[in-house]
């Protein structure tokens, strides 16, 4: 670990002031794999440093969560420890920020029965609800970020020895995190910069439909009204500004729930919750699923369409440019937070109240009526690529190039 002492500390550093960006008397909350430990005493002390009142660290262990999926009884998996629940909402409660390190070994769960999985997620989605949606709402700071382990590194570089394939996962991330420029403090902060410039063009622009072409793919997505992009750094309820994801190179916005319509076809794996799904196509009318197939991960995708009816309509709709650093890195990581960097991406399920004007204050009934999608779960799945044209259809009814080739096609002022 020796090896990478300067750039940990470096990445403890972004961690901390630019990801949850901690202000004094704040509690910081951190869940890691326990292969993160080194990572999190730093992230603690810098924490600390920064005037952080608590750091509390939740470690977790994959092959405590295979020993308990393999050997549990069945309705081990239909209960929810509620009184983590509770502390979550107390955390938020107490203006606390909320660090997540997110390795997870993409085949983890390969030999479970789909159904008990399916039924693991919709109880731990439904016990979480009020924390998600506090955290969707940008209530509290949080962030994402990742480290490797063994099994994810070994998923990506399958053909070296641990140790190597680790270190090279860990060179991976400190490039596309910017640890490896002099300065990633004043990197992140002119990458911010940009892609505020992108969003304050797309916000003018205020399209009315987005039309996706590429091979597998037709559709058109509507946006709903009043739909706000957003891109690179977040500003808290209580006015701090933070990353929730490191890395980032999306922008992202929200699409009407009824308002979809034709057949996109996914571009990169996707890992959830220890399944990967794959060669899929989601085929929408009027926003919801109506047909779908998967070469792998069919019964995977099928519970996850299942969980409620807003699994099957979209939440989220984010452009990123083929040329990102994540996808010049000519890697499959197998990792949501890497992969959906890497390429133009939808989410399956609950929309962000963030992505149309005024919504952290509208009602349930209201977002509803707004066409703004609600479900238990929110699930990212790549469909760039260099072959994806993206045109917007203003409200006069003008098409618009966005993406040629799988590239911005328009130039910033
Ligand atoms: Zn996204
Ligand atoms: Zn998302």
């Amino acid at each position: 670990m020796d090896r990478w002492e300067n750039e940990l500390n470096k990445y403890a550093e972004l961690a901390v002031k630019v990801g949850v960006n901690i202000q004094p008397g704040q509690t910081l909350f951190v869940n890691a794999p326990l292969e993160a430990a080194p990572l999190v005493r730093k992230i603690a002390k810098t924490a600390y440093e920064t005037g952080a009142k608590h750091v509390y660290v939740e470690w977790n262990d994959e092959a405590l969560t295979y020993i308990k999926f393999h050997h549990a009884p069945e309705e081990a998996f239909s209960e929810y420890p509620m009184w983590r629940a509770k502390a979550m909402e107390e955390l938020v409660e107490q203006g606390a920020a909320f660090l997540s390190i997110y390795a997870p070994n993409p085949d983890l769960l390969k030999d479970v029965d789909p159904k008990r999985i399916a039924t693991a997620n919709k109880t731990a989605a439904q016990a979480l609800a009020n924390y998600r949606s506090a955290i969707m709402a940008d209530r509290n700071c949080w962030s994402l970020l990742s480290v490797p382990t063994a099994a994810w590194a070994r998923k990506v570089f399958g053909d070296l020895r641990d140790e190597e394939a680790i270190d090279k996962l860990w060179e991976a991330i400190f490039r596309i995190v910017r640890v490896d420029q002099e300065d990633p403090i004043a990197a992140w902060r002119e990458h911010n910069d940009r892609l505020a410039r992108i969003v304050a063009y797309l916000n003018n622009k205020q399209y009315k439909q987005l039309v996706y072409e590429a091979p597998g793919t037709n559709i058109t997505v509507e946006l709903v009204d009043g739909h706000v992009w957003h891109g690179g750094a977040a500003t808290s309820q209580t006015g701090v500004r933070f990353n929730p994801n490191m890395p980032t190179e999306e922008v992202f916005t929200m699409p009407h729930k009824d308002g979809v319509n034709g057949t996109v076809r996914n571009t990169k794996p996707l890992n959830y919750n220890g399944n990967v799904i794959d060669g899929f196509t989601l085929t929408f009318k009027d926003g919801q699923v109506v047909d779908f197939s998967a070469e792998e991960g069919y019964e995977t995708l099928k519970h996850l369409l299942d969980t409620d009816d807003g699994a099957r309509r979209l939440g989220e709709v984010a452009l990123v440019p083929h040329q990102s650093p994540v996808s010049l890195s000519n890697l499959i990581f197998y990792n949501t937070l890497f992969d959906e960097n890497a390429a133009c991406h939808f989410a399956l399920g609950k929309a962000y109240p963030t992505n149309i004007e005024n919504g952290a204050a509208l009602s349930k009934e209201e977002l509803d009526r707004r066409g703004v999608n609600d479900s238990l779960v929110h699930v990212d799945f790549m469909i760039g690529s260099a072959e994806l044209n993206i045109d917007g259809v203003t409200k006069d009814g003008k098409r618009e190039p966005i993406f040629r080739r799988g590239n911005w096609a328009f130039e910033l002022s």
